[in-house]
């Protein structure tokens, strides 16, 4: 048996490579994208009702792992990327269908150039991603109270996050050309600490690119600094 799925959208989104991007959606407040609806499902109506939501859930395809195939146990970061656990038991993006599921806020339809777009915020999307269904998050139903985390392991201690005088202006600036709060979007990202397990002793740059700007930023034993941003043309 094998079914075929066509997307119906494609995300625009702050996140351009996936190096930077949060695990799980609703971490990062700041995080800004959008779906680009793709014909037939380009019709107003089929959302009628929707803006009565604050959140949505989004089905979509994790494009980028797909190339990498699948494991049947993976090394989750929550577990400091040093036990496995089952697949199925984790929200790694390389499984069987590639398929992933977010819960996002949803900010409202927009026209534009003739296309349809939803506005979507808290995400954990990389830019492109093909979305393949849209319902909404009710909580009435969906929010489990008594709810347990498993084995995922979160530290409630955020990072320490500096700017350079330079990172300082460049965001100003960007903000004043873009109307994006590029500043808050890294601060909230790297709180969340973007480093593999793997590397969280070490001594070293790192660069990631959002939006169009790579931005470097130092880790040493005292937390981040970020150093400057670059406009990528
Ligand atoms: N909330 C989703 C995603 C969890 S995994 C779910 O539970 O199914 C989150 C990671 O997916 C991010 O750190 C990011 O690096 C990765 N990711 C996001 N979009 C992707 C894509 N289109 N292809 C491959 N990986 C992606």
């Amino acid at each position: 048996m094998e079914y075929t799925i066509q997307p119906i959208g494609l995300i625009h989104s702050c996140y351009r490579e996936k190096f930077g991007i949060p695990r799980q959606p609703g971490l990062v407040k700041s995080a800004r994208g959008a779906i680009e609806l793709l014909s037939p499902c380009d019709r107003e109506e089929m959302f009628k009702g929707l803006e009565t939501f604050s959140h949505i859930w989004l089905q979509f395809v994790f494009h980028e792992a797909v190339g990498d195939g699948w494991r049947p146990t993976v090394r989750p970061p929550w577990l400091g990327g040093r036990e496995r656990v089952g697949l199925f038991a984790s929200r790694s993006p390389h499984r069987p269908n590639f398929l992933g599921l977010s819960v996002v806020r949803y900010l409202g339809m927009r026209k534009e150039q003739g296309k349809l777009f939803l506005d979507i915020g808290e995400l954990d999307l990389l830019h492109g991603t093909p979305i393949v269904d849209i319902k909404p998050y009710v909580p009435y139903s969906d929010r489990v109270e008594d709810a347990a985390n498993g084995f995922v392991r979160f530290s409630e201690k955020k990072i320490g996050v500096r700017f350079s005088p330079e990172a300082e202006a460049a965001c100003c600036s960007y903000q004043e050309e873009s109307g994006r709060d590029l500043r808050t979007l890294i601060q909230e990202i790297l709180e969340q600490d973007p480093r593999p397990a793997s590397q969280r002793q070490q001594h070293r740059e790192y660069g990631m690119l959002l939006w169009e700007v790579n931005v470097r930023w130092l880790a040493d034993e005292t937390g981040f600094t970020v150093l400057s941003l670059e406009k990528k043309e």
